[in-house]
């Protein structure tokens, strides 16, 4: 009989298992979605106010506007303050497509930013300099779940009337030094529910957030075609609507949340050991490890960081390269006529950044795993 298991074929280590985190709660789960099946209530309705309510408090501000998906979340928010061609908002050109593509979608202009190195977002202190009449919005993104040093950033808005949306969709639950959540430091925020973030749904979700009774009103517009009442239509908006399965799930997964962010934040810090104890050190550089960070995804800087992808892989261990190409390189964004070495710092992370597994049910022998094969690999080179 062939050996099905020798030291070499550990068991694989997928990027996400979202199978294991679904086997703790299938009874809720299947729970929560025959709660809406049985009340054939599919659009909104009392399971999606529920959820507004409830992420609103556990964000610490006032309303929840659920959103087809943290895209939309975004571009609603947009919408909300009238960003239309001409304007320019300020972001940063190291982040998913999405927070680029729903300002080019409205017809305004992405005014790119380079990052810090350290965390991966944006170099605040070269928001000034990119200020012009035109700035509408200051939109930072706080990448990987790690907040953005959000106080320059609303000196600058405040003392120029800009508006400044938090693209916080890879931060739901995150803090800053001060202990100020991700979704508070801002005129609106946004989260998403895409299945591989933290807090994530059974298909698409997004919540836009804000402490703003009028703008809560109008995102509540915006997502249902800009009507209120039903048919009467002063703005025009679209469907941006959360659905009911989507809200009922993510309810039962909420209260699970600070536990999975702890149980990441654990990993993490044995990943730190275990890199230590290896002397991997001097090779790779693993994130910045601040109090808040929610590791939504743990992204290291690696030498060779192509064929040290391959080599996991090879050794069954998922990873992923967020992003390999920044928004300012992107093709559709040619227009805006950036050139390669204009954000340097964002270009060098396309080029070195590796996200590394790191959901909560991890176990400590496929860390060991990870890290024993990261050792393999610069040990061999
Ligand atoms: C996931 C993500 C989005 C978009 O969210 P979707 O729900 O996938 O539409 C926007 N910005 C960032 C930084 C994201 O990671």
């Amino acid at each position: 009989m062939p050996a099905t298991h020798t030291a070499q074929s550990a068991s694989p280590v997928p990027l996400l298992d979202l199978k294991a985190q679904y086997a703790t709660l299938r009874d809720e789960i299947r729970d929560a979605i025959e709660r809406v099946m049985e009340s054939q209530h599919f659009i909104l309705g009392p399971e999606v106010s529920a959820l507004e309510e409830e992420v609103a408090r556990y964000v610490g501000t006032k309303h929840g506007i659920g959103m087809s998906s943290g895209t939309d979340a975004l571009l609603a928010a947009l919408m909300a303050v009238d960003i239309g061609p001409g304007d320019e908002i300020i972001t940063t050109p190291y982040s998913f497509f999405a927070t680029a593509g729903v300002i080019a979608r409205l017809g305004a202009t992405p005014v790119f930013v380079d990052i810090d190195p350290s965390d991966f977002n944006i170099d605040t202190t070269r928001i000034e300099a990119v200020i012009t009449g035109r700035t509408k919005v200051i939109m930072p993104v706080h990448l990987f779940g790690s907040v953005v040093d959000m106080d320059p950033i609303r000196a600058l808005a405040k003392a120029q009337q800009i508006t400044v949306i938090e693209d916080a969709a890879q931060a739901i639950g995150a803090r800053d030094e001060q202990g100020r959540s991700a979704g508070i430091m801002s005129e609106m925020a946004c989260f998403s529910f895409f299945p591989s973030k933290n807090l994530g749904g059974v298909g698409d979700g997004g919540m836009t957030v804000t402490a703003d009774d009028e703008l809560a009103e109008r995102l509540r517009m915006l997502r249902a075609h800009g009507s209120k009442p039903k048919y009467y239509h002063k703005i025009v908006g679209g469907n941006f609507r959360l659905d009911a399965l989507q809200a009922a799930v993510l309810r039962v997964k909420l209260p699970h949340l600070d536990k999975w962010t702890e149980a990441r934040r654990r990993n993490a810090e044995r990943y730190r050991t275990l890199f230590s104890e290896r002397n991997l050190n001097a090779s790779a550089t693993l994130p910045s490890d601040t109090p808040g960070h929610i590791y939504n995804q743990f992204v290291i800087r690696a030498p060779r960081r192509d064929e040290l992808q391959r080599f996991l892989a090879a050794a069954q261990v998922g990873t992923e390269v967020y992003y390999p190409v920044p928004l300012h390189m992107q093709e559709c964004f040619a227009y805006i006529g950036h050139k390669e070495g204009d954000f340097p710092h964002s270009e060098a992370a396309a080029r070195e950044t590796l996200a590394l597994p790191i959901y909560p049910e991890l176990n400590d022998a496929q860390l060991t795993h990870i890290v024993d094969t990261i050792a393999k690999f610069y040990e061999k080179n």
